[in-house]
């Protein structure tokens, strides 16, 4: 299938047009809410989108009391038996910065020059802040006001899935097999799978979820989270001399033996790291979680190995202390299961590459939720949205991004379709 140059001006009209309108609502999370979703802007949000696949004319749509939606997008004529392939994005903005009353700006024909921002006279955004900005010197580039986060991510990536669902119900020469569409609430807390109904997605899914054009990611960190309890005893530090064993004290001479070198600071691409988030506690007790990312489960180990090394060294250095260390696997790396399913990956690239792009591999130096379904049997790769410098006030995305990733979803759902 050719896209004419008829069908792309539309489409780069019509993502323009709903990614605009979707930064505006606000749909941020919070960390730590007692309810899920998070939030109920995030319930709201979806109404909106709802509305708008129903005037698509896609009326098979659920729209769970939790905030997710499953749409199924029907086939054209004869092309209902081929395979059914999910596409993927979240509703949810980063609650790292602010996301309500967000004002995108066009700044159009960029000139290569810092941009400045209208609600902070002090930020500035520059190429050194992220290289790629160079590639769009002569383009139109979209970005919030300073004040607030952009949202691309991943407003974006529903504007663009929604913009290709606006094509084919206008272009029926656009021909394709079921496609079922699907947000996920929260997607942002590394819960947005939380209460997903995995018989209403498809066995083969895509999340549009990325960074720069091009990109396409299947491999994500092995990723372990790590509580550490220090029961100490206190007594008055007056009269404590050879009785006190301070817990919180202990805690810190603990992780100041953690190797610098592996820290978030002063690690990149495939190096694997400990991350110290949280410690509280007084002399009784001190209680620290930290994560542990790798893309080799077996460095990860490693990693916890020393930390038990730690905690008989410190057990035997200060007599009656406790140390209790608890794991829990957070998520697997997704390559373990998308080796396995070479087609899915293939088509992907393909379906980059027919867009005339530069195909960029990466490796996610986080999670996503398709780490998650990869790991429920559902493999789910990665790819761009096109917008750059995710959950910051210098958020931006070129508008052409916008038109070439609807493109590679359509190139995509395309290649699958023709698959025997
Ligand atoms: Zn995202």
């Amino acid at each position: 299938m050719k896209i004419n140059k008829k069908i792309k001006d539309f489409i780069q009209e019509d993502t323009l047009e709903r990614f605009l309108k979707y930064v505006k609502i606000w749909s941020t999370s919070e960390e730590d809410a007692p309810k899920f979703p998070s939030t109920e802007n995030q319930i709201e949000f979806g109404k909106i989108i709802v509305n708008d696949l129903r005037e698509l004319g896609i009326n098979d749509i659920i729209h769970d009391k939790h905030g997710y939606i499953y749409a199924n997008v029907p086939a054209s004529e004869g092309f209902e038996d081929k395979r059914a392939i999910g596409l993927i994005a979240h509703l949810d903005t980063s609650p790292a910065v602010k996301g309500k009353d967000v004002v995108p700006v066009i700044h159009e024909n960029y000139d290569g020059k810092p941009i400045k921002f209208k609600k902070d006279k002090e930020l500035i955004l520059k190429i050194q802040d992220s290289p790629e900005l160079e590639n769009y010197i002569g383009m139109d580039i979209i970005s919030a006001q300073g004040d607030t986060l952009l949202g691309a991510d991943d407003k974006a990536g529903i504007a663009e899935i929604l913009a290709v669902c606006t094509a084919w119900q206008k272009f029926p020469e656009i021909q394709h097999g079921p496609v079922v569409v699907c947000f996920f609430p929260d997607e942002e807390l590394g819960i947005g799978t939380k209460e997903i109904d995995l018989e209403k997605i498809p066995s083969i899914c895509y999340t549009i979820d990325g960074g720069q054009l091009g990109e396409l990611e299947y491999e994500c960190f092995d990723a372990w989270k790590a509580t550490i309890v220090f029961n100490g005893l206190s007594v008055h530090p007056g009269y404590a001399k050879n009785l006190m064993i301070n817990a919180v004290n202990i805690a810190c001479r603990f992780f100041s033996n953690l190797p610098e070198a592996e820290s978030p600071r002063h690690t990149e691409d495939r190096e694997g790291f400990y991350h110290l988030y949280k410690l509280k506690g007084n002399e009784e007790k001190a209680t620290a979680v930290l994560i542990i990312r790798d893309y080799e489960e077996v460095n990860n180990k490693k990693r916890m190995e020393y930390l038990m090394k730690l905690k008989n060294i410190f057990e035997y250095q200060y007599e009656g202390l406790e140390i209790e260390i608890s794991y829990e696997h957070q998520y697997e790396n997704m390559i373990n299961y998308l080796q396995k399913e070479e087609k899915i990956v293939d088509i992907a690239k393909k379906a980059i590459e027919n867009a005339n792009l530069e195909l960029k591999i990466h490796s996610i130096r986080g999670g996503t939720d398709g780490a998650k379904l990869s790991a429920k049997g559902i493999p789910t790769p990665n790819i761009f949205t096109g917008g750059l410098l995710f959950h910051s006030r210098k958020e931006y995305i070129p508008k052409i991004a916008l038109l070439k990733a609807s493109e590679v979803i359509l190139n995509l759902i395309d290649l699958w379709s023709n698959e025997s």
